[in-house]
Order: structure tokens, then C-alpha cells, then sequence
């Protein structure tokens, strides 16, 4: 049988291992890249570390609204397990060891061995890479016509690895969604995931660069939780950011576009029970009768929130603490365990480290990738309607695309 030549559009996670599993199976592969690099996300990654993976990857942790949806990621992620994927590193001379929460690292804890190594994979394979061309137009004739800004390409497979919106400086600019869409592809509302949060607490220029554990959770206007995370919550100026934040930022996101309100709620003291904590509060204020209200909480939370909490608690901070009322006490406790702000939006793609929404699934074949409008084209990666949560589902969900369309395609 003759040779498949395939082209790759994009040298980021996904396209160069699709590039490398088609090139095993004996096609020639050539991936054109817009970028003077390959894999300048990946640098990026896990604050360039790269957490490649994640031990505990199901479906779960990926958005889906529907029973295909589900169907269709553990389709994808059962034909390249992340046994297969540790497998595949370790072949290529990258040792993955775990670390929290089933996080995995390469060993070296470095984002450029991996990106080093498959680079050399994709070089002893001898793939073409072309580099600082983009592609601006796709045709089809009795071949696939891949026009870039510089010459024309001619392919029989062709495989659409661009990735989404996110970090556009890294190179995924959603450019590859315009030229799908030319072909007749839908793309389902796209917006940013693990990104920080606006919201309109008024304290935010006094907060800003404030850290603290907390549990911050999402509710709907009838208070219904969405979603909550424990973890270091960072304040901005214009909102909130930290892991729990990026973490609950999707399902935020998926309402805002909805037009739904949804609001942060911030457990400062997550530790103590609303009993626990006004014994507490009580005790303290027989202990410190003497000192003001603005010196009551110092040494129990950070000094930088003490101004905001008994501001928004309405508290005058020169009285006594001995001359706290039990409403006031009560009303301190209350925005201690739920301090509450209106999320008022997302940052944008250029902070945000995924990319929500994305080709339709319904327009791709769950086992191989394969477009079904468009024969022989195949997509892999953040290109397809599918995101994950922060952990290193996101890596994995372009690892194991990239090996299906790479395998699929030759
Ligand atoms: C700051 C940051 C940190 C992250 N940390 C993690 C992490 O630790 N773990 C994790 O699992 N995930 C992480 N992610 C998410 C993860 O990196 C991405 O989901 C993944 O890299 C997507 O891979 P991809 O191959 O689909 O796209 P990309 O890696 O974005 O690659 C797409 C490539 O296509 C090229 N391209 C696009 N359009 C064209 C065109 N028209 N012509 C030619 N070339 C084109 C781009 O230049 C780019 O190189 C992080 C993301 C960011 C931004």
C-alpha cells in the first residue's frame, strides 16, 4: 500500500505526538508550525515544570453536558491510557514520577525535556517540521491543498492539531477554527477555562497580592454551590486567582455566557464550625477587651484582611472591642466563613491556560478522530469541544488525541 503523507497543522502536545505515532506506522509526515519552535505551550506548563499527567484521569474531569460527550472522551482516552502515555515517555527517555494529588512530572522537572525529547523522536523519525509558516487556507481537490503564508502544501491525510485561544503568545491564536469552519465545521461558543475571576468586591486595590488558604465556592443567584475548591487564593486587583479559582473558573464562565449570576462565596477560617468559631471570637474578645476592633483579629487572620472584613461587617474599627455588639460579632463571623462577591466576569484567552468549547463532537468520529464532513482530515487536541481540569487532564487529553489521529490517519 502506498505511503499516507500527512500533514500536521501545528507543532504543539498533540500534533507532535500524532506526528510521531504516524511516522511509526510508516507515513510521511511533515507538521507545519507558525511558531520558530515546537511545543512553546508545553514550556509553559505546570510553571515549567510540565505536569504531564495526571495518575487518577477519568472522564470525570473533563466538562460534558451530555452522555455522548462522556462517551466520546473515555472513547478517546481508553485507547491511549495514561499507563500508555507514561509507557510512551518513558521510551523516549522521559522517567515521570507522581507528586500531589496523582500529578505527574518528568523527573528532570523540567518542560523542555519533554519537549526535547520529542523533538528528538520526531527527528530520528526524520518528520519534516516546517517552521514560521501559517496556515491561512485548506482546499480540497483530489488531495488536500494546505496554503500557507509562504507556499502550498499537498497532503492525502490531513490531521488539524492548532489547539484553541488560550495564551496566544505561545502560538494558539483559534486561527485553525476559521479554517474549519471554511470546510463546513461548527464551532460550539468558545470561552476561557482555568482563568482568574473578576468580581466587585470593593476592598480589591487594599487586598491586592494578599494570600490565604480558603475554600472558595461558586453559587448560583438562589445560592445553589456549583462548585467549591480549597487552596491558595490569591486577590487581585480586579478579582480573585489561585488554584481553587482557576479550578471552579469554567463552570463560572459557563453561566456568565448564559447570562446566569454567579457569586463567590470565600470560607476564610474553613477549619472552624460557625459554633467553633464564635466561641472563639467570644473568648478572644474577653482575652484583647482593651484593643480597638481594627486590632481584634490581628494574629488570627491576615492583618491585610482585617480592614476589608470589618468594613464590609459595617464596624467602626476605633471602638473598643470591649463595646462589640453580638449583632456586629455575628456579622464579623459571617463574612469570616462567606465573604461574598459578585463574579462580574473572566479575564481573556490571553490569561487563560485552556480554551472551553471547540469543534462540535458530532461532527467527528469517536473511534479515530476523523472529521465526518471532511474525509482523511483528523483533529487532535484543544481544537475539539473538550476541556479539563487543572491537574494535567488537559496534557492528557493531547497526548491520547494525538495518538488516535496519528494512528488513525496512517
Ligand atoms: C500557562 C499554561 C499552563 C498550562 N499548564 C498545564 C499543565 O501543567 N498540565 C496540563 O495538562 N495542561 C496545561 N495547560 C494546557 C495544555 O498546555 C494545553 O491544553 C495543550 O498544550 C494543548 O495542546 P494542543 O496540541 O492542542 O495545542 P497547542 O499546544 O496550543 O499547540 C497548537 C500549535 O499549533 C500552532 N498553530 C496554530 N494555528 C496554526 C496555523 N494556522 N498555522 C500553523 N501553526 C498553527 C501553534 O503555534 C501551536 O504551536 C497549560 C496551558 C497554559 C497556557
Amino acid at each position: 500500500m502506498a505511503k499516507s503523507k500527512i500533514i500536521i497543522i501545528g507543532a504543539g502536545a498533540s500534533g507532535m505526538l500524532a506526528g510521531i505515532i504516524a511516522a511509526r506506522n510508516g507515513a510521511k509526515v511533515t507538521i507545519i508550525e507558525q511558531k520558530d519552535r515546537v511545543g512553546k505551550k508545553i514550556l509553559a506548563t505546570g510553571n515549567g515544570r510540565c505536569n504531564i499527567s495526571n495518575r487518577k484521569v477519568s472522564s470525570d474531569d473533563y466538562y460534558y453536558d451530555s452522555r455522548e460527550k462522556k462517551l466520546f472522551i473515555e472513547t478517546i482516552l481508553s485507547q491511549f491510557t495514561v499507563e500508555a502515555t507514561i509507557a510512551f515517555f518513558h521510551e523516549i527517555g522521559i522517567d515521570i514520577v507522581e507528586k500531589e494529588d496523582g500529578k505527574l512530572f518528568p523527573r528532570a522537572d523540567q518542560a523542555t525535556s519533554v519537549v526535547s525529547a520529542l523533538l528528538m523522536e520526531l527527528d530520528k523519525l526524520k518528520v519534516d517540521i516546517v517552521y514560521q509558516e501559517r496556515v491561512e487556507k485548506i482546499e480540497i481537490a483530489s488531495n488536500f491543498q494546505i496554503i500557507t503564508n509562504n507556499k502550498k502544501y499537498y497532503c492525502n491525510k490531513l490531521i488539524i492539531a492548532g489547539g484553541g485561544c488560550s495564551s496566544p503568545v505561545l502560538g494558539s491564536d483559534g486561527s485553525c477554527f476559521k479554517l474549519v469552519e471554511q470546510l463546513n465545521h461548527t464551532t460550539s461558543k468558545l470561552f476561557p477555562s482555568l482563568v482568574q475571576l473578576k468580581t466587585d468586591y470593593s476592598y480589591l486595590k487594599h487586598l491586592m497580592g494578599t494570600k490565604c488558604n480558603a475554600l472558595v465556592s461558586l453559587h448560583s443567584e438562589d445560592k445553589e454551590i456549583l462548585k467549591e475548591e480549597f487552596g491558595e487564593l490569591l486577590f487581585t486587583e480586579y478579582g480573585i486567582s489561585g488554584p481553587p479559582v482557576l479550578q471552579i473558573s469554567r463552570v463560572a464562565g459557563d453561566f456568565l455566557n448564559r447570562n446566569l449570576k454567579v457569586y463567590i462565596r470565600i470560607d476564610l477560617v474553613n477549619e472552624y464550625s460557625y459554633e467553633q468559631l464564635e466561641e472563639l471570637l467570644i473568648n478572644r474578645a474577653n482575652r484583647i477587651p482593651k484593643r480597638t476592633m481594627e486590632q481584634f483579629l490581628v494574629g488570627f487572620i491576615n492583618s491585610k484582611l482585617i480592614i476589608p472584613i470589618l468594613k464590609t461587617s459595617n464596624i467602626d474599627i476605633h471602638k473598643n472591642v470591649s463595646d462589640m455588639t453580638k449583632q456586629e460579632r455575628k456579622e464579623i463571623l459571617k463574612n469570616l466563613k462567606q465573604l461574598t462577591m459578585k463574579v462580574t466576569g473572566t479575564m481573556d484567552f490571553k490569561n487563560s491556560q485552556v480554551t472551553a468549547g471547540g469543534v462540535e463532537i458530532s461532527e467527528i468520529e469517536h473511534h479515530t478522530l476523523e472529521s465526518k464532513l471532511v474525509k482523511n482530515m483528523y483533529f487532535c487536541g484543544e481544537i475539539i469541544n473538550v476541556d479539563g481540569a487543572c491537574g494535567g487532564y488537559n496534557l492528557q487529553w493531547a497526548w491520547s488525541t494525538g495518538f488516535v489521529a496519528g494512528n488513525a490517519s496512517s
